[in-house]
């Protein structure tokens, strides 16, 4: 998201200086990896609208870095009730291509996955590389003017006459009339003592990585099941090894953990639960993880993001677990927090979390 933000506001003309503590391309975050689902299917229309403009913004994003990071296979979604009429709602009013099937159907159109119907598709779903994805918001940053530094951590941010001042590792600090902090999993510990947050758990999270049988068959869509603690999978580029997979996690149910103090551990009760998840609604995989890894949520209570100026800072975080198929909006919707142009839901306000029940 930080990254975002500098493609979105040096293209802009702003002088930009993004300061990452961590080597560029790290995988201590949230953002690595060559694969995240989008798509257009949320139960939500304030998601759902957003979604519409975040893909306007990725294909600039192509255009602009002269990289395809974008693989529109289409999106499914099935399960619990309740969502997939929300989705169809959400669908029709947003004028989002769409057909509904039964189960029966969607098995026949996709062989190898089983359904329980009534099963969604939509056309305007599909992975974007995350990694590539971060790198090319960088190389772009770079050519638009913005300075960036890695390896390089904020040891205190703090407002002062006239702006702000970053005070860095390496002893120097960055003076700046506004600070975007999008730190993800760290903004509690950066920001947490002078500004007021709403409670945000990170979330250690596991995915695992199951070979296609024939893995010469067309690639399936991206897939939310509503089912459990809500399954996802995808196509899984490069991350589980040579040729494409199917990477496969549970949105709801990761273990609370602190980013610095992580044991990066997939827990043998996970990988079953996977593993008899796949025999049961993917026969066309192989029931054997060949990769696994485990990456950061950080979650709001109410899932919603966090977007809103404090003074002189501009808070980008956290995007909860669902935030990678926004990242140029993000980047757009935090430029226009500091220019004054913006146009932030106002849920996405520190006010709306904080005066949440849950918040
Ligand atoms: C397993 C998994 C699957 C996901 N799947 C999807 C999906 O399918 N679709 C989807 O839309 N989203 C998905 N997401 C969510 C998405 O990846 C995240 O919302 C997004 O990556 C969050 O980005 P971020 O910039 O907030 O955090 P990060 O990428 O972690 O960036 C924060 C950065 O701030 C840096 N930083 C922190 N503190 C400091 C400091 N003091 N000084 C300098 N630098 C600092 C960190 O080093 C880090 O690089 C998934 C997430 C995970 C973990």
């Amino acid at each position: 998201m930080g990254s975002a933000t500098a493609w979105a506001a040096s293209r802009r003309g702003l002088s930009v200086t993004l300061v990452e503590q961590f080597a560029a391309d790290h995988d201590r975050g949230s953002s690595h990896g060559s694969a995240r689902i989008v798509r257009r299917s949320y139960d939500d229309p304030t998601y759902t609208r957003l979604t519409g403009r975040a893909f306007e913004l990725w294909r600039e994003l192509e255009l602009d870095s002269g990289t395809a990071l974008l693989r529109m296979l289409g999106g499914l979604d099935f399960g619990e009730r309740d969502y997939i009429d929300g989705v169809a709602a959400q669908f029709r009013d947003a004028v989002v291509t769409h057909e509904i099937l039964d189960a029966g159907e969607a098995e026949r159109r996709w062989p190898g996955l089983r359904f329980e119907g009534p099963v969604i598709h939509h056309p305007q779903g599909g992975t974007v590389d995350a990694a590539a994805a971060v790198a090319a918001f960088e190389s772009g940053a770079a050519r638009h003017g913005a300075v960036l530094r890695f390896e390089t951590a904020v040891v205190e941010v703090r407002e002062v006459p006239g702006g702000v001042r970053a005070e860095l590792s390496d002893g120097s600090a960055v003076t700046a009339a506004r600070a975007v902090v999008a730190a993800g999993a760290w903004l509690s510990d950066l920001l947490g003592d002078r500004v007021r947050l709403p409670e945000l758990t990170v979330t250690e999270q596991e995915v695992f990585h199951f070979p296609r049988l024939d893995p010469d068959a067309p690639p399936w869509p991206s897939v939310v099941h509503e089912y459990g603690g809500g399954v996802y999978h995808l196509q899984g580029g490069r991350d589980g090894g040579p040729g494409d997979d199917r990477k496969i996690g549970v949105h709801y149910g990761g273990r609370p953990t602190r980013p610095d103090h992580r044991d990066r551990v997939v827990s043998p009760e996970t990988r079953a639960a996977m593993v008899e998840y796949v025999s049961r609604w993917m026969p066309g995989c192989a029931p054997t993880p060949r990769g696994e890894a485990t990456c950061l949520y950080t979650s709001t209570p109410s899932e919603d993001f966090l977007l809103d100026e404090v003074g002189a800072l501009v808070v980008c975080s956290p995007c909860s677990g669902h935030g990678a198929k926004f990242a140029p909006l993000i980047g757009e919707l935090t430029t226009g927090l500091v220019t004054g142009a913006g146009d932030v839901p106002e849920r996405f306000r520190l006010a709306a979390h904080l005066g949440s029940a849950k918040g």
